[in-house]
């Protein structure tokens, strides 16, 4: 019954996605890993775009790294694009370029968690797996009055143990899709809006008035706020860049930042041990951008460097700078880089 009800809304109510009416592997897998910490409304048009760059697994696997987080610029956790281009040569040179219909092999893939091997396996293969996110937890728990905390895996366990058993045993892939706009756009967190619910008369917390305060969620712990101080050393019509090894953006390319600092004596020193001498010109401005577990309170400084030399990154131009990938928390920064080599601004 529940998922009848659902595919019947589904047929009448489904989003009409950039992504969606296909069930090409390639496409469903990028798809999906863009989706994976980005809004649903946000990735339409990365995805366009991706697919014209890359149209198919072959044109990723050759790609270079660099071009590939290049076009990922702007979606933000770039360990999901290092690891797309990873897993497409890995399909191409094991699979022969096919996707395996296998949800087992798929979640072997760097990059695939449980969520997207089992999405992938229904909306590409029919596999009647469901995928087990944030709109399918809360659904369940409302509608079979799951009260318990769905942090601890148990709790999750029963939620998926009990979506296998309302998933019929065909249009898997449209089921969970299903769920997935039926938790966006209906069974919302917060207050739903059981009145335009296909399973109100059904749902245990719709009955029981309590969905409100369904799931149950331990709370997280907030992110760490960290003071960073951003250097734009300028020598002559370039600034200095270097491509990061650390786990955090890694592969894109910033500024000179130091972290944990948020002070010009520490960020010099920083300097000096690259081998950069470079006296400052002021302060260009402040910065904030939220990662999922910090928080980086940014100053930015503008420093005039004497020389080219330096021990590690180099300095670019701007047009060098803007076709090198460089991530959103550098929005700011970037911006006022342009303008100091474009000499539009002088330090303040
Ligand atoms: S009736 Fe309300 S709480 Fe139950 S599944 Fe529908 S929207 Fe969610």
């Amino acid at each position: 019954m529940f998922s009848a009800l659902l595919l019947a809304w589904y047929d009448q109510n489904g989003r009409k996605l950039p992504f969606r009416g296909t069930a090409d592997p390639y496409r469903v897998w990028v798809s999906e890993i863009m989706l994976q910490q980005t809004r649903t409304e946000t990735v339409g048009a990365y995805y366009t775009r991706f697919l014209a760059r890359f149209p198919d697994v072959f044109a990723l696997a050759e790609a270079e790294e660099e071009d590939v987080l290049k076009c990922w610029e702007g979606l933000g956790y770039y360990s999901r694009a290092r690891n797309l281009h990873r897993a497409a040569k890995i399909i191409v040179s094991r699979h022969g370029g096919v996707f395996p219909a296998d949800e087992a092999a798929l979640r072997a893939l760097p990059g695939v968690g449980a969520y997207t091997a089992a999405a992938v396996a229904s909306i590409a293969f029919g596999l009647p797996c469901p995928a087990v996110d944030g709109n399918l937890t809360r659904v369940f728990s409302r509608f079979h009055g799951v009260r318990e905390d769905v942090g601890i895996p148990s709790v999750r366990k029963k939620l998926a143990a009990l979506a296998a058993e309302d998933m019929p045993p065909v249009r898997c892939g449209d089921f969970n899709q299903a769920l997935m706009d039926l938790g966006a756009t209906v069974c919302t967190p917060g207050t739903p809006d059981c009145d335009r619910c296909p399973l109100r008369l059904l749902c245990d917390a719709c009955r029981a008035g309590d969905a409100d305060a369904l799931p149950v969620k331990a709370a997280a712990d907030p992110p760490r706020e960290i003071g960073v101080t951003v250097a734009l050393i300028t020598y002559q019509d370039t600034v200095w860049m270097r491509q990061r090894t650390e786990t955090l953006l890694q592969g894109l390319w910033v500024y000179h930042l130091t972290e944990n600092a948020g002070n010009m004596m520490d960020a010099e020193k920083a300097m000096g041990a690259l081998g950069i001498r470079a006296v400052p010109r002021g302060k260009m401005g402040e910065a904030r951008h939220v990662f999922t577990h910090r928080i980086w309170n940014m100053t930015v400084y503008h420093y005039e460097a004497e020389s080219a030399a330096c021990r590690e990154g180099r300095f670019v131009t701007l047009s060098e700078m803007n076709a090198l990938p460089v991530p959103t928390a550098m929005r700011a920064a970037k911006k006022w880089a342009a303008e100091l080599l474009e000499g539009k601004r002088n330090e303040r």
